[in-house]
């Protein structure tokens, strides 16, 4: 089999309900879509995490040595487009670009044998996985207090055992945010908050303080990604389990901070930290050292197909018969095209099945992703 072609589809819808985080106000849902297809009719897709124009000209430029190769042959592949830009990026939008290749990959090989991702990467480990709902973002409501408990206890009734608060605008701001929510869901549902490096360590371990007795399940990029040192620091003072890695890169970005246990949590992105391919082999080195693997995901259904089939074979950690298992992220958040370029994926009870289609086990709809093409 060869690659006949690669496809790129920077996609983009505006939402309803603009909504912030401790970085940016979101009003506009992007996402970069990438189609390879093959001598054998064979097609497969992917998803890069990521600013889809950039990324589209990533792909592009690896286009090249992709068309003609053996999509079957991933390790090659992957070698080969990482040493093509290697000295121009290491990590960012190089990496998420070759993610999205790597994915469409994968959907090729299982296709060619007629087996969902998971089998051809020695799984399933598990056929389901509890899913914790991102949102409880800050809108523009009278009383944020208010709609955040109420969004909250929306998501219990749906049925979610575990869920994500943005914090990052100001601790008191925050500390009364968590002591809503935490109010509204009860005790016996999980509670994370995410500050999205919104602070530096003095102010992520003042708030942490002040939120510790709300039995936080983590507390995700307290500080910038750059500033290990400040995630150190910010696990030493709390006894919040301390998460992060959705702005880390390939085995290389995370083998420090794993030898050095500086998060508790490590999320690389399935999309951005460089594909199946290459998160396959931070899960492992996650378990090796024994930091727990949640992987980031903020997509449409090509990425949360992606991660179900990665969470099939994250390693148990530690192995036993009561293992530790992975969850999955699921962004609830407003989203135009999440499940109108592929089937929905839906939770039962906070259960999310993996897919045991062909490939990443949905199919894309070719029509949709047109339909919100950039111009
Ligand atoms: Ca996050």
């Amino acid at each position: 089999m060869k690659i006949t072609a690669v496809n790129v589809y920077p996609l983009s819808a505006p939402i309803r309900e603009p909504f912030r985080f401790s970085q940016a106000r979101v009003g506009t849902r992007v996402a970069l879509l990438v189609e390879i297809e093959t001598d054998e009719g064979i097609v497969g897709w992917g998803e890069g995490y990521g600013p889809p124009r950039l990324l589209a000209s990533v792909v592009e430029n690896y286009a090249e040595l992709l068309v003609g190769a053996d999509p079957l042959a991933g390790d090659a592949i992957w070698e080969a487009l990482y040493n093509r830009l290697r000295d121009h990026g290491q990590k960012g939008v190089v990496i998420q670009g070759l993610s999205a290749v790597d994915i469409a990959l994968w959907d090729i090989r299982g296709k060619a044998f007629g087996v969902p991702v998971h089998r051809l990467m020695g799984g399933p480990l598990r056929t389901e996985v509890q899913a914790y709902a991102t949102g409880l973002y800050l809108k523009d409501w009278d009383d944020p207090a208010i709609g955040l408990a109420d969004e909250a206890a929306g998501y219990v009734e749906e049925g979610f055992k575990a869920m994500k608060l943005k914090v990052g605008f100001g601790i008191d701001h925050d500390v009364q945010m968590t002591d809503a929510v935490r109010g509204a869901i009860g005790d016996h549902a999980a509670l994370m908050i995410d500050a999205n490096h919104g602070y530096d360590a003095v102010s992520a371990i003042a708030l942490g303080r002040r939120i510790e007795h709300h039995r936080i399940g983590w507390f995700e990029e307290p500080v910038p990604p750059e500033d290990l040192r400040g995630y150190r620091e910010v696990k030493a003072a709390l006894s919040i389990p301390v998460a992060g890695g959705e702005c880390e890169f390939t085995r290389f970005g995370f083998r420090d901070i794993l030898a050095e246990r500086m998060f508790d949590v490590v999320q690389p992105d399935t999309c951005a930290a460089g594909g199946l391919t290459e998160c396959k082999k931070i899960a492992d080195m996650a378990a090796a050292f024994g930091v727990r693997y949640v992987p980031h995901v903020w997509g449409t259904g090509i990425a949360i197909a992606t991660a179900l089939q990665l969470l099939a074979v994250v390693p148990r950690n530690p192995p036993g018969l009561y293992p530790n298992e992975p969850m999955m992220e699921f962004d609830q958040s407003e989203h135009p095209f999440r499940f109108e370029v592929t089937p929905r994926i839906s939770h039962r009870d906070g259960i999310v099945q993996v897919p045991t289609g062909p490939g990443l086990g949905i199919e894309v709809d070719r029509d949709a992703v047109m339909h919100y093409r950039m111009g």
